[in-house]
């Protein structure tokens, strides 16, 4: 089971496309400061500093909330690199600064406001210039935020199904840009500026068009690339096999580890649609395979989809991968149903002969609910590959590892500083994924050898 540690073979898939994170911040923080930069090179005598900081507050949160439609798009751009993960944590952070940041600006100024103009105060310096419609429409833009985000944060307990919330977010968000633009052009001391003006505007068709990129053109896409359900099948305890086939070969490419929105057996154009990792390797295609637990109302019925009915895929998506990555050695840490990226690595690994030397750690509550247990067997003929289950209620004679993914278990099976070239990837229940990489961060293990995949974006 020793493997000499070398480069693994060069991957004959595409690799992830996408921003670098530190390009995606800066582009995020230049469309945040461009209102500030712009109000301020338009000048103008000067107000109270509460004005000027409420108005401050103001423009930085009503353009945080335009990079918010691009962050939340599923834009390959965006989230290749850094993955969708980070980047849907960092749009649930940017919502919650957004907020504070609108909520408290109305409250912040010092100068009363006159809802007429003022002939000898052109500049609005003695006043605030609203009017009725402009209050109007900033009171509307204000409460529907407030509304939008905590609906967001209390998402599961909404009496609605998450497409009807997914939908109403996005075009409840798209209300409140236009509003706030409205209110914005009519209020605000700066907006009134034609170039602050322009790019308000600019923002609006901008957000209005990732809209239409994600309800009407993707899925024109992906009508062009449709999959056939080719079998559904209980493989464990409340977990699902489905495998597709392509109906048109060669359209959909992707790396091991990357996952795939699935409408299955509805048009693209339904809201219904789940993101899945995919578990068959870039090497099984134009074949593909889900492994899924059920979780709620639609992965608890897979079983009544029709086998030889269309599905379609947005994707790939995910930066789960070993592209762009080196590492002389990979170890896996998969809780549940979070094997499904590691098959897909497992499997790619195996068709590509990685010589390098690989440890599956797959934990799960009981027997019943190991996934593949057979293949997983095969998988270590054709790769330098340790296997290691734990079960958190094993059977009786049960000779493998026995509880949680805790500090004991990796520092029985971490070997550091022997592992210190190796990979490692985590993915399983969020607890489980805190718990390994505060461990591994505690047994030295640096920060960019770890590589996650959340299956919820939930900051909490
Ligand atoms: C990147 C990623 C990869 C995933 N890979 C797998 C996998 O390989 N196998 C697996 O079993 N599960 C996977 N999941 C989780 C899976 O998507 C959810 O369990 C599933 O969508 C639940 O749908 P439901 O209608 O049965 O349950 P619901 O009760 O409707 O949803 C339960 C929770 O699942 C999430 N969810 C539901 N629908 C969506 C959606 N359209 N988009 C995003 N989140 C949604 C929400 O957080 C929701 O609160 C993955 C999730 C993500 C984000």
């Amino acid at each position: 089971m020793t493997g000499t540690p070398s480069a693994a073979p060069k991957a004959p898939h595409p690799r992830p496309r996408g921003l670098p994170g530190p390009v995606l911040l800066a582009v995020c923080l230049a469309l945040t400061a461009a209102p500030l930069v712009l109000a301020a090179s338009r000048g103008g005598p000067p107000r109270p500093w509460r004005d000027e900081f409420a108005t401050g507050l103001a423009l930085v949160g009503f353009a945080v909330l335009f990079v918010e439609f691009v962050l939340s798009g599923r834009f390959r751009l965006v989230g290749g690199r850094v993955g969708i993960d980070r980047v849907m944590g960092a749009h649930q952070l940017f919502a919650r600064t957004a907020l504070l940041f609108l909520l408290v600006h109305p409250f912040l100024y010092a100068t009363p406001l006159v809802p007429y103009d003022l002939p000898f105060d052109p500049t609005r310096r003695e006043r605030l210039g609203l009017d009725g419609p402009t209050i109007l429409s900033g009171v509307a833009a204000w409460v529907l935020l407030a509304v939008l985000v905590v609906a967001a944060i209390g998402r599961d307990g909404l009496p609605f199904p998450y497409e009807v919330w997914r939908a109403s977010h996005g075009l409840g968000a798209l209300l409140v840009a236009g509003l706030g633009t409205h209110h914005a052009l009519g209020a605000g001391r700066y907006s009134t500026d034609p170039w602050l003006a322009g790019f308000w505007l600019l923002l609006l068709a901008a957000a209005a068009s990732t809209l239409v990129t994600v309800y009407l053109l993707r899925p024109l896409r992906q009508l062009a690339a449709p999959w056939r359900i080719a079998a559904i099948e209980r493989i464990a305890d409340r977990t699902w096999s489905i495998r597709l086939v392509a109906e048109r070969p060669g359209r959909f490419r992707f790396a091991a580890g990357q996952f795939a929105w699935v409408t299955l057996d509805r048009s693209p154009f339904s809201l219904v649609e789940h993101p899945f990792s995919i578990a068959s390797a870039p090497a099984d295609l134009p074949n593909l395979e889900f492994v899924v637990k059920e979780a709620g109302d639609f992965t608890s019925r897979l079983d009544r989809l029709r086998i030889g009915g269309r599905a379609y895929l947005d994707g790939p998506h995910g930066a789960f991968t070993l592209e762009r990555r080196t590492g002389e050695g990979v170890v896996l840490l998969a809780g549940g149903v979070g094997i499904a990226p590691m098959l897909s690595l497992l499997r790619q690994a195996a068709a590509e002969r990685d010589p390098r030397p690989w440890l599956l750690l797959y934990g799960n509550r009981h027997a019943g609910q190991i996934v593949h247990a057979d293949e997983l067997e095969r998988l270590r003929g054709r790769l330098d590959l340790r296997l290691v289950h734990v079960l958190g209620e094993p059977p009786a004679g049960w000779t493998g590892e026995v509880g949680q993914f805790d500090a004991r278990l990796l520092e029985r099976w971490i070997d550091l500083p022997r592992m210190a070239g190796w990979l490692f990837f985590v993915c399983g229940p969020p607890t489980m994924i805190d718990t390994v990489e505060r461990g591994l961060r505690a047994r030295g293990v640096a920060a960019r050898q770890i590589v996650a995949e959340r299956f919820r974006y939930d900051l909490g």
